[in-house]
């Protein structure tokens, strides 16, 4: 099967983290930054790193960049270059175009060229933060829309030994558990017999409040 490939445009602190973890994951990444310095900083680092000025349609095409699979543009500052390079991904056929946005109404600019994922960094892990600051036990926090969250939560002492048909959150909630991770692997969709061990880390999904209202039981 073919490596999935990525073309990132704009390496700053977001761009170069987003392309070192898609190299991780074994993704080939082009990386493109107008900046020489930066581009020979993430070179060795990434399949292939390219001084060029992604508002350059002719450069662009140059590189290629329509046959990549996803391009990402990780340029926030100037909104004006953050722009023109999204509409040139798009212009250019890229199946699947995500941008940085650093303020709501770039978000929304985004979003009218029909990009696939507008990311706002700092409003995101902000929210992330502050539910792992008020949430004991709380890992990470997903949302998936202004109602239904993902919420990942450390199985507290009260929780040992019971099983998910005992503590049964559908029910008696309205959040359901859709996987258990522990040292020995991760149990998708489980079952009513699977057993909670403190310290597994279970994943739920549900309405906000749901999972607020469970979260006030089991840290009781
Ligand atoms: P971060 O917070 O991720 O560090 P930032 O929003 O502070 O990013 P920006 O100034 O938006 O940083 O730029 C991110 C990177 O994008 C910089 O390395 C910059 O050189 C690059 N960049 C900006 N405009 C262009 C462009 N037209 N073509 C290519 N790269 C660009």
């Amino acid at each position: 099967m073919k490596t999935q490939q990525f073309v990132v445009i704009g390496l700053g602190r977001f761009g170069s983290s987003l392309a070192l973890e898609l190299m991780d994951l074994g993704y080939e990444v082009l990386g493109v930054d107008r900046n020489e310095e930066v581009v020979e900083e993430w070179s060795d680092r990434l399949t292939h790193a390219v001084v060029a000025d992604a508002t350059d349609e002719e450069v662009l095409k140059s590189l290629g960049v329509r046959n990549f699979d996803c391009g990402i543009v990780a340029i926030g500052d100037d909104i004006q270059m953050s722009i023109l390079s999204t509409i040139l991904l798009k212009d250019l056929g890229i199946k699947t175009v995500v941008a940085k946005a650093i303020s709501v109404l770039h978000g929304r600019a985004l979003e009218k060229l029909g990009v696939d994922r507008v990311i706002f960094p700092e409003r995101d892990m902000g929210v992330r933060v502050a539910h792992q600051l008020v949430t004991p036990n709380l890992l990470d926090y997903i949302e998936l829309s202004k109602e239904y969250s993902i919420v990942e939560l450390r199985v507290p002492d009260c929780l040992n030994g019971k099983n998910v048909g005992d503590l049964n959150p559908r029910a008696r909630f309205g959040c359901s558990i859709v996987a258990i991770h522990r040292e020995s692997g991760v149990i998708i969709a489980p079952t009513a017999m699977d057993h909670l061990t403190q310290g597994d880390i279970m994943v739920l999904i549900g309405a906000k409040k749901n999972i607020e209202e469970f979260e006030a039981i089991i840290n009781e």
